[in-house]
């Protein structure tokens, strides 16, 4: 019987500000049998408070620490590996503010420069790949980034995300980028497990995307459960079955994660 539910939010629990029907009613039964939850992030756009808001609106009261995002991971990871770091930030205002708040000297002169820290930045411009670049290949500056993601599904379509930066930096200063702390990293379901106080075998971790959820369960030996409510189409499936990228449950919405309840 599972006792720690790790949620994906777009796609699985909710599609741009739709909430997937059901969710609600699922997360409430999965609450008064006394399960776990958190929700799982990998953009550092929005603030943990930000989808807290956002799913309170939409029906599933949620408190900020129950949300992880990549933000917080990096965080984590910063403080765990580079507690006095002085960091370069390829990343937008809130994700920077996050990172000051967690004490972090915040610095664009190269030479000062210990780690250049990379996210979805949507004011990513020639002025900061010159930073990030000078500081890596010349001073030698660490490279991290919050999430691997190549697009960010918005409404209507889709936006270049994260691995856009990472590219960018990695084509100019010929070094791969050391450490990405979000999906389908362990680091991420590292910091999930201890905000949990569970160990992998009791937590099902349930999303919509192959490559990020489902592996980050796999390779942390967390059961899976996938969602057709979003990328990952039925056909896609097929070819993975019988073998090991195969989710241990196939969910046609979330609300199908009550029978859980029932068979465990
Ligand atoms: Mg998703």
């Amino acid at each position: 019987m599972f006792k720690g539910f790790i949620f994906d939010l777009d796609g699985t629990v909710y599609r741009g500000d739709q909430l997937i029907p059901g969710a609600d009613g699922v997360i409430r039964l999965l609450r008064e049998n006394r399960r776990k939850i958190v929700f799982l992030s990998n953009n550092p756009l929005q603030t943990r408070e930000d989808y807290a808001e956002k799913l309170t609106r939409l029906g599933i009261p949620t408190q900020p620490d129950e949300v992880i995002n990549s933000t917080l991971v990096m965080t984590h990871y910063l403080k765990k590996n580079a507690p006095h770091a002085k960091l370069f930030v390829v990343g937008e205002t809130p994700f920077i503010e996050e990172l000051r708040r967690a004490g972090f000297k915040i610095t664009d002169e190269p030479k000062e420069i210990e780690y250049v820290v990379v996210a979805f930045d949507r004011t990513f411009d020639y002025h900061k790949l010159n930073i990030a670049f000078q500081a890596i290949k010349k001073f030698g500056a660490h490279f991290v980034a919050t999430n691997p993601d190549r697009t960010c599904p918005v409404e209507g379509g889709e936006i270049p995300d994260c691995a856009g930066m990472i590219a960018a930096i990695e084509a100019v200063t010929e070094k791969n980028v050391e450490v990405i702390v979000g999906k389908p990293s362990p680091i991420m379901i590292q910091a999930v497990l201890e905000v949990l106080g569970l160990i992998p075998g009791d937590c099902i971790l349930i999303g919509d995307r192959l490559e990020t959820d489902i592996k980050m369960g796999k390779d942390s030996g967390i059961a899976t459960g996938i969602v057709l409510t979003g990328v990952t189409e039925e056909e896609a499936l097929k070819k993975i079955k019988h073998t090991p990228n195969q989710p241990d449950f196939v969910f046609q919405s979330i609300t199908d994660v009550e029978n859980l309840l029932i068979e465990r």
